[in-house]
């Protein structure tokens, strides 16, 4: 583990950290280009092969991260965190190196890129956590913003009116995005209610 944040400012890591990430997820109308978004903002899409750069969204001139702003690439120590994220469309490990700041619940970073992801079901995600959020199809909408859901909550949103243009298949589309960057598939068999890190969990 890297060397807490200390009071003269974040760690430079020689060893990359794996740490949680949430991503929104937009791509062609056939599901086979896609990219990774950051959920937060108007960001750009995560580059394809070559790591993320964390940038300074302020524009100040300080190393990334800076000591007391909130720019770098975040990353929590744990899922449950994420479940409080805004539309959550792929959830997935990412490695941090480089300049890398700790806070309470995780960690910002020079430079990130993902390792493992799979697609999520929002609505479960938000409900039951990681192990249980499996998806079935992806809602393409109008501009490619995609939305992966389970069946019962696709239902449930043609149901309620939510708009359903267009409907494809979700293993199509994950892996488009595993092979678009090259990273292996996350597999979750244990119940992420426990609040566990990475470790405790069974990511194969
Ligand atoms: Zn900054
Ligand atoms: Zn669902």
């Amino acid at each position: 583990m890297p060397e807490p944040w200390t009071a003269a400012g974040p760690a430079v890591l020689a060893e990359a950290i794996d740490a949680w990430r949430t991503w929104t997820l937009a791509g062609s109308n056939d599901g086979l280009e896609v990219r990774l978004f950051p959920i937060a903002g108007t960001g750009k899409a995560w580059p394809v092969r070559e790591p993320v750069l964390g940038r300074c969204a302020r524009r100040r001139s300080h190393a990334v991260p800076g000591l007391d702003c909130t720019c770098g690439i975040h990353a929590t120590h744990t899922i449950d965190i994420l479940r409080r994220t805004r539309d959550p469309s792929v959830l997935g490990t990412v490695a941090l190196w480089g300049r890398v700041a700790e806070h309470e619940h995780g960690w910002r970073a020079e430079f990130g890129y993902p390792q493992r992801v799979a697609l999520i079901c929002q609505l479960c995600f938000w409900q039951r956590g990681g192990s249980s959020s499996s998806c079935d199809i992806v809602v393409r909408h109008r501009g490619g913003r995609m939305v992966p859901l389970c069946t019962p909550h696709l239902d449930l949103c043609r149901r309620y009116g939510y708009p359903v243009r267009r409907v494809l298949e979700a293993s199509r589309v994950e892996r488009a995005v595993l092979g678009v960057y090259a990273v292996d598939v996350l597999r979750l068999s244990v119940p992420s209610a426990s609040g566990a890190g990475i470790g405790d969990h069974a990511v194969v």
